[in-house]
């Protein structure tokens, strides 16, 4: 049994950065996460797209964001179960929780904080029958490293922003890049269907409209697609690719935390926002992307602000009745449970006193 102060479901960047707070306030966190690596959406679905909107960060790479989030929780030694769901939530009689993994890893600790973002995400699939034998063997359904397409002859099918962002990235990447989208109009930002139309007019994308992959040819590898045009006059067009990637996004479940009896709305939970982010299960907090309010915005920024706030309250019901005086970090420095403190910051509580 692994016992902790706090159990963060998700380590995307909000449950990551729930350990700084949560260490500001010398409270451990145990975080468990169905991936095999910490960053959750960030590294999972975008490590190599830049970020605009984190503050002081005029842009970013999600993957150094989460870099940079493991380096700032480094002092506060948080424990780890990757790659492995949270299955079941159980209520103890001292109003304490245990959760249990998929594999059979039991947590306890007097507060369960849902930072599970989308939930388990899956990548929604194209109907293409034989598509799983290909799955690593030439099809992709994210994007983890564009170096892996570096000269190599790639089909990417979609309408919304990642099929176009990529396309228009791989294209000065991979040695023959093809979009295929079964309409004439894209769902993307104004200027990244601009410039894909650009890039096709100067042959650096071959452009599919109103079409759709419909075959996978190949022996363990993939070799060509077969593409189905819309105006049957057009026939069907034979590709010789290395790689297939559809890019139809996710369909977020929630999956098992579904099923702790907790307020659902819209596929998201419910938290009581006016004050601590609490859900209708006393102990029981839900912040970032997992989470629904009114006014909620779906931003990496929102889930940090929460877990500042959610800490306080979770303080006060592994303390109760003890009082915490919240310190700047530039006053308070940031020791970490090995008692180290940064130089830097005792260098401004030196300068101050
Ligand atoms: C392509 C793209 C671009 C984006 N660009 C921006 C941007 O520019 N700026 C911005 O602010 N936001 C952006 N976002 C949104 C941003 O990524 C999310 O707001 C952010 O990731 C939410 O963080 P989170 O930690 O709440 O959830 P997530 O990052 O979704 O992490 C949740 C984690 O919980 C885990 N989990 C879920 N259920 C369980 C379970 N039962 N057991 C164990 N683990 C579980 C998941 O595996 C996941 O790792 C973008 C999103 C995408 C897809």
């Amino acid at each position: 049994m692994i016992k902790t102060d706090l159990i963060i479901i998700g380590a995307g960047p909000t449950g990551l950065f729930t350990v700084f707070e949560a260490g500001l306030l010398k409270l451990k966190c145990h975080l468990i996460d169905a991936l095999p690596q910490q960053g959750g959406q960030c590294s999972e679905i975008y490590p190599k797209k830049p970020i605009y909107d984190i503050p002081a960060f005029p842009e970013i790479l999600a993957g150094e964001l989460v870099d940079n989030l493991m380096e700032q929780i480094k002092p506060f030694e948080p424990g780890f179960t990757l790659g492995e769901r949270a299955e079941t939530l159980d209520k103890q009689e001292d109003g304490s929780y245990i959760v249990t993994t998929n594999k059979g890893t039991k947590h306890h600790a007097p507060v369960v904080v849902i930072a599970g973002g989308l939930g388990s995400f899956e990548p929604r699939k194209p109907p293409i029958e034989n598509i799983v034998d290909f799955e690593d063997n030439g099809v992709a359904y994210i994007i983890k490293d564009p170096e892996i397409y570096r000269d190599k002859k790639v089909v990417i099918a979609g309408g919304g922003d990642s099929a176009l962002d990529w396309a228009i990235f791989l294209a000065d990447v991979a040695s023959e890049v093809s979009l295929v989208h079964r309409r004439n109009e894209f769902r993307g930002a104004l200027d990244s269907v601009e410039k894909a139309a650009e890039l096709a007019k100067l042959g650096k994308i071959k452009l599919f409209t109103e079409a759709e992959v419909k075959k996978l040819f190949g022996d363990e590898k993939l070799e060509a697609v077969g593409i189905k045009h819309k105006d049957e006059a057009k026939g069907e067009t034979y590709l010789e690719v290395d790689n297939f990637i559809p890019l139809f996004g996710l369909s977020p479940k929630l999956g098992p935390i579904g099923d702790w009896g907790l307020e659902i709305e819209k596929n998201a939970i419910k938290v009581n926002n006016a004050k601590d982010y609490q859900t209708n299960l006393p102990g029981v907090f839900a912040i970032g992307d997992v989470n629904t309010y009114e006014g909620k915005l779906k931003l990496i920024l929102s889930g940090f602000h929460e877990a500042a706030v959610m800490c306080q309250y979770a303080y006060q019901i592994i303390n109760p009745g003890k009082r915490y005086v919240m310190k700047y970090t530039t006053v308070g420095g940031v020791e970490g449970f090995d008692g180290s403190k940064k130089e830097a910051k005792k260098e401004v509580v030196q300068s101050i006193s």
